[in-house]
């Protein structure tokens, strides 16, 4: 038998069975093997123990375990930040990473193999768009980096390559999994979007439980267009409009993520418009300094960070510094991107 093109993890339950009855295995095989693969983060069929060798021998001739490879890991297993280069099945590459940070460990994953949306401060959008990851390959970043890391990880977050909402349904099937196979609190799993309208309506529609991130970056429309132009399709009233009807509808809080850029939104009067825009909106506010990323852009000086950070003092909303992680290793949030080796 040809190896099929999709791996095991990839399979949702009704395939897996047909697959599993069609190589002779008794149906409760698949609770046994669906233990070794999430709760035991097993990387190979053969250390299933309780599973007899010949169906393992046909289960690993019939089809690959995980949809990823790791192919490199930056960073030793002492550092608190590292970075895992992944292969797909198809020869593209996607970089996920994995920070421990007190009493939390929160991995950093992809939803697609590069960008379509062009954002001018990310280095992802260098790459272009290439493809959209399976939901199996969402969950199999997890998966894996919770096995390398030997630790329980206790955040998502899809701020890794790619725009979660360009991949809506897989990402949120992806998602799903992670909540229901691998037992993670919705809570604990947060989609970040560029800023895709339609789509943050869907998930308040659809009552989606998981936290929703809206990276924002500027409020001056003509200033976003310049660094965002999917502001061109999506506007800053259309995209303000979606998120007081995310809130009204599910009454969870947004974060707004504000990529603080040197000279261009880092000004006092820039921290005075946030709080305007924002001060009808139950939201919190997350200040990224900008990770260097070899193009037009600078990370403002401490004292300008400071001075933008006390203009949003008596700010309504909660304002959190994400100072990144991993940036020696371009590993901190818009440092990912590959250069595709043909
Ligand atoms: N496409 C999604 C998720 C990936 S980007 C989104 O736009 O939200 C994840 C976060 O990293 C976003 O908030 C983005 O604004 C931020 N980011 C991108 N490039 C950055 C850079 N060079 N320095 C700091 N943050 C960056």
């Amino acid at each position: 038998m040809s190896k099929a093109n999709k791996s095991f993890i990839d399979l949702d339950p009704s395939e897996a069975k047909a697959l599993l009855t069609a190589i002779g295995g008794e149906p409760f095989r698949l609770e046994q093997i669906h233990n070794w693969i999430y709760k035991n983060h097993v990387s190979n069929w053969d250390e299933m123990e309780n599973i007899p060798r010949s169906l393992l021998n046909d289960l690993s001739e019939a089809i690959l375990l995980h949809p990823l490879e790791i192919i490199h890991i930056t960073g030793s297993k002492t550092e608190s930040t590292r970075k895992f280069l992944f292969k797909t099945q198809n020869g593209h590459n996607i970089e996920s990473v994995l920070m421990h940070e007190k009493d939390r460990t929160t991995v950093c994953i992809s939803s697609q193999v590069g960008c379509a949306v062009d954002c001018k401060f990310c280095a992802t959008a260098s790459m272009g768009f290439i493809q959209n990851l399976s939901a199996g390959e969402i969950v199999d970043q997890v998966l894996q980096l919770e096995r390398e890391s030997g630790k329980k990880i206790t955040n998502v977050v899809f701020m890794g390559m790619g725009e979660p909402f360009l991949n809506y349904n897989r990402v949120m099937d992806g998602a799903t999994r992670l909540n229901q196979d691998l037992g993670f609190g919705a809570r604990r799993i947060t989609i970040s979007t560029a800023g895709i309208v339609p789509k943050i309506r869907k998930m308040a529609d659809e009552n989606r439980q998981f936290k929703l991130a809206i990276s924002l970056n500027a409020i001056d429309e003509n200033k976003r267009k310049k660094i965002m132009p999917l502001t061109e399709t999506h506007s800053m009233d259309d995209l303000m409009s979606a998120a007081q009807y995310y809130y009204q509808k599910t009454k969870r809080f947004i974060t707004f993520e504000f990529v603080l850029l040197e000279g261009i939104n880092d000004s006092p009067s820039d921290g005075k418009q946030l709080i305007q825009h924002l001060s009808g909106l139950p939201c919190k506010v997350n200040v990224i300094p900008y990770n260097e990323i070899g193009g037009e852009f600078s990370r403002p000086d401490e004292q300008t960070i400071r001075e933008f950070l006390s203009s949003l003092k008596n700010a309504p909303f909660t304002v959190t510094v994400r100072w990144s992680k991993g940036t020696d290793i371009d590993a901190g949030c818009g440092q990912l991107a590959i250069k595709e080796v043909a």
